[in-house]
């Protein structure tokens, strides 16, 4: 951690955290970051930058995570290199990006992000889907043209922030020098190279804005992002409501960080998200997919999720199950989800991999039941009521967020797969077994009998059919088909018939 030091950039109580003209230096011995705790790729970047006479550090994040003992999940370096002066400089470098450049710097499967600094506030490198950014899928990367969203105005019509103009724009051949915003504030298009005092303006919280000098190790803090991290506080530099508006995916990184890093979002930063969250319905809904990703599958969705409620944030970004819970408070549903996300947790922990199509099974899990409840009972349990369920609840989800076609598919096999693993039917049901959606399809009735959603017995009968050997498997069904249940219990068949009709409704 930081040694405490008597000179602070912004004070604590300071809320409104504005760019100093020069930085406070912190030097090596007065910080705890060691070179044996950063990627030898990214020590690699930094030295041959250097070398090449061009200043280099290391950025956001990983400083952050570093400062705080943990493990970043990956290295972004800064320079005062231009996207061709980098690639001039490795021969393992691919330049990328649709509004602004950056330099991709391979070693095998690891990649260094190489950004020029930059002069304006606009989303950085991390928010713009590259079609290298997501690996998962392409389709997000193809959905998102921010420059089709809205009208521009022209940027002397909404509040400036006091900084100084020093961009290199004019550096890039062609590259435009102005900054385009649309009419809620939201920034459309910048490229405009910078310096480090410029750059720093772009990053949203002062724990995001501190800078690792490779040239002698040290740390500069413009903006007091080392007493911030110090008392565990994320603060947006400059006007929060200017910097929310600029781009409200803002809003969510609070939410993600306040989750993730368990900080106190700071009053100031806090207050204006109740009237700006709606503002997250003009983001482009491939961004809000990334986000949600992140938001959910990095290791800590349980807490994302209370975060992202207790804000009006989930409202904003997923209306239909915030209005699911809102109208079914502390229900099963809702248990489910969390049982379901602290479960996904415990597997990234695990280095397991995790789906999205899992995800949105359990985010649209309260949509889709409630979709269902409005169609008669006895129409609850037949495929085409669940299937047009699952249909609606994606469509009414994909408003917001773009859930690409193959994730929505999987759910909707995951809940097709509901009745049939509710009711196996002799050997045929083995077949079930070499459904490529049979793993997530067991694992959503493992969950929805562990809450009462689906019958027990018949969770555990699927449970010791993948334990036994394939040949075992036969008789397992066979005996099933004689007695028409699971042979564990043929003497609870009468309870297991009336829990069944209560316990598979849909919620
Ligand atoms: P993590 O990688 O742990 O999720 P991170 O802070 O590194 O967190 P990235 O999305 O990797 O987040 O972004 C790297 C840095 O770029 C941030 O630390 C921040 O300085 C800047 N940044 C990213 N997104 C934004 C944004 N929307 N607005 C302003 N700055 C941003
Ligand atoms: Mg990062």
């Amino acid at each position: 951690m930081l040694k405490p030091k008597a000179e602070v950039v912004n004070p604590p109580h300071a809320s409104v955290a504005t760019p100093a003209a020069t930085p406070r230096i912190i030097p090596r011995s007065e910080h705890s970051i060691s070179r044996s705790h950063i990627s030898p790729n990214a020590l690699r970047v930094l030295y041959r930058l250097r070398e090449g006479g061009f200043q280099a550090f290391l950025v956001g994040g990983c400083v952050r995570d570093l400062l705080l003992g943990m493990e970043p999940k990956d290295f972004d370096v800064a320079t005062d290199a231009l996207p061709e002066e980098v690639k001039r400089l490795f021969r393992n470098c691919r330049l990328v990006g649709r509004r602004f450049r950056l330099a991709h710097v391979f070693f095998g499967r690891d990649i260094i992000e190489v950004a020029t600094f930059r002069a304006t506030s606009a989303p950085s490198q991390g928010d713009e889907p590259l079609p290298e950014a997501d690996p998962e899928d392409g389709e997000a990367a193809e959905l998102d043209d921010p420059d089709l969203e809205a009208e521009p105005v022209p940027a002397q019509a909404r509040a400036p922030l006091e900084r100084p103009s020093r961009g290199r724009g004019d550096a890039e051949p062609g590259a435009a020098t102005e900054v385009t915003f649309d009419a809620s504030g939201r920034i459309l298009r910048d490229n405009v190279y910078g310096t480090i005092d410029e750059d720093v303006w772009r990053r949203d919280f002062t724990v995001n804005a501190l800078y690792y000098n490779i040239a002698d190790f040290s740390l500069w803090d413009y903006v007091g992002g080392a007493e911030d991290i110090k008392t565990r506080t994320l603060r947006l530099i400059g006007d929060p409501e200017t910097r929310f508006r600029e781009d409200p995916v803002r809003m969510l990184r609070a939410a993600r960080f306040e989750a993730k890093l368990g900080f106190q979002i700071e009053p100031a930063t806090a207050k204006p998200i109740g009237a700006l969250r709606q503002l997250l319905a003009g983001v482009p809904p491939a961004r809000l997919f990334d986000e949600t990703l992140k938001l959910f599958l990095t290791g800590q969705g349980a807490r994302s999720f209370e975060v992202l409620r207790s804000r009006g944030l989930l409202a904003a970004m997923l209306p239909t199950v915030d209005a699911y819970f809102g109208s079914h408070p502390g229900s099963l549903v809702e248990k489910l989800l969390l049982q379901g996300l602290r479960n996904t947790d415990a597997r990234v922990l695990a280095d397991k991999p995790v789906t999205p199509t899992f995800l949105f099974a359990l985010l649209l899990y309260g949509p889709i039941a409630g979709i269902i409840e409005s169609a008669p009972p006895e129409h609850w349990h037949e495929l085409a009521t669940i299937l047009e369920a699952c249909d609606r609840a994606t469509r009414e989800a994909q408003a917001r967020l773009a859930i690409p076609r193959r994730f929505a598919l999987g759910v909707r096999e995951m809940f097709a797969l509901q009745p049939r693993l509710e009711h196996p039917r002799g050997r045929r049901s083995l077949r079930l077994l070499e459904q490529a959606r049979f793993r997530a399809g067991y694992d959503l009735l493992l969950l929805r009998a562990e809450h009462g959603l689906a019958p027990p017995d018949v969770a555990q009968w699927w449970t010791r059919l993948q334990q036994v050997p394939p040949e075992e498997r036969g008789r397992m069904a066979d005996a099933l088909a004689g007695e028409g249940s699971p042979p564990q219990a043929p003497h609870r068949r009468g309870r297991r018939r009336r829990r069944r009709s209560r316990a598979s409704s849909p919620a």
